[in-house]
């Protein structure tokens, strides 16, 4: 890949960014990061800018932003990187809304420019192979289970509990994500929400927890559980039976079993962000978008069919 001349700035340097998206670009050959956008972060040997008007004033020429902010400051931001000619990576997930990232769709086909809207968990090491697996089989039931410690994962991000910022179905996402990439079609397309229970605590404006009946013609079972008060061991894992056997992807679509058979991990994969980047740079190269919002229209659908429980207040 002939991309290491192409120049990124990243946008948001918050935990994600510092945690995986420094080192993945540092790690893969695509892209250099040539600057960074935060109001209150920097990093000691790359130029750092806090407002986007001295980024594009006096900042070096770029390529490319790779957009970690959280997702309701993140489409104007977008929207001005595709207009003065840069491909953009969003974050997951991609915006606030749905016609948020509609617009941003629309906005990248009209400045010729590259967006992706990335899904982390889609790279995660087993999901090439658990996709494979799944293309011949029937299937007959879902269970997702994603139940994490938000104290341990998110300390102090009170984004996630404002309007916008998702509450569980801020990692709740990463699931459907994986799901929608490795059901075969036209599944992964048929899958819908059909009932939503969230428990939204007092204090918010975002569940944490929710649990999801889903279905698609033909009689398909399907639930997710997302809960955010998971303490000690977390729990990441996609059940899914099918006509020939059962298939586990466990430990957030790191490692495969089927029928309890645990499957070998191809040892030529790289971190999930390494191939998140390896995948973009692979996009900017072809000049090609990639806009798959299906997990984040579940996730609306969810909102907009649930049924609100409150709970007791949340304190980080
Ligand atoms: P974070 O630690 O809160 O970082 C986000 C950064 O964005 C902040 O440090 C902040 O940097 C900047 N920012 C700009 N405008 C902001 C605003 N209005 N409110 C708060 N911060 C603002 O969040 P994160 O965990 O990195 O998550 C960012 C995105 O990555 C989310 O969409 C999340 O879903 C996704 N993600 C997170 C994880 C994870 O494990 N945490 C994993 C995968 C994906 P400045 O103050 O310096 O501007």
């Amino acid at each position: 890949m002939e991309n290491g001349n192409k120049t990124i700035a990243i946008a948001g340097l918050g935990k994600i960014a510092l945690d995986q998206h420094v080192p993945a670009i540092a790690n893969t050959s695509g892209f250099r990061l040539a600057a960074t956008l935060s109001r209150n972060t920097s990093l000691e040997d790359i130029p750092g800018f806090t407002t986007w008007e001295t980024l594009r004033a006096t900042g070096p020429r770029l390529d490319a932003l790779a957009i970690c902010t959280p997702p309701q400051v993140r489409m104007e931001l977008a929207y001005l990187a595709l207009e003065v000619g840069l491909d953009v990576l969003l974050e997951k997930p991609p915006a606030a809304t749905v016609a948020e990232i509609l617009a941003l769709k629309a906005a990248a086909k009209r400045q010729g420019r590259v967006l992706f809207a990335s899904w982390h968990s889609r790279h995660a090491r087993a999901v090439p192979a658990a996709t494979a697996w799944l293309a011949d089989k029937k299937i007959r039931k879902i269970t997702v289970t994603w139940r994490e410690n938000v104290r341990q994962w998110h300390p102090g991000q009170s984004w996630i509990w404002q309007p916008g910022g998702l509450g569980v179905f801020d990692p709740g996402i990463n699931a459907l994500s994986i799901l929608t990439a490795i059901l075969p079609a036209p599944l992964a397309a048929d899958l819908h929400v059909t009932a939503a229970d969230l428990e939204v605590p007092e204090n918010c404006a975002t569940p944490i927890a929710a649990r999801l009946t889903l279905a698609a013609p033909g009689g398909l079972e399907a639930s997710a559980d997302f809960d955010f008060r998971q303490t000690g061991i977390q729990t990441w894992s996609i059940d899914i039976e099918t006509d020939s056997g059962h298939l586990a992807l466990q430990a957030g679509g790191a490692d495969l079993f089927l029928d309890g058979q645990p499957q070998p991990n191809d040892p030529n994969r790289g971190s999930e962000y390494e191939e998140l980047y390896r995948y973009f740079a692979r996009l900017v190269q072809s000049r090609r978008s990639d806009v798959d919002i299906s997990p984040l229209v579940l996730v609306a659908d969810a909102f907009l069919l649930g049924r609100q429980i409150p709970t007791e207040a949340f304190h980080d």
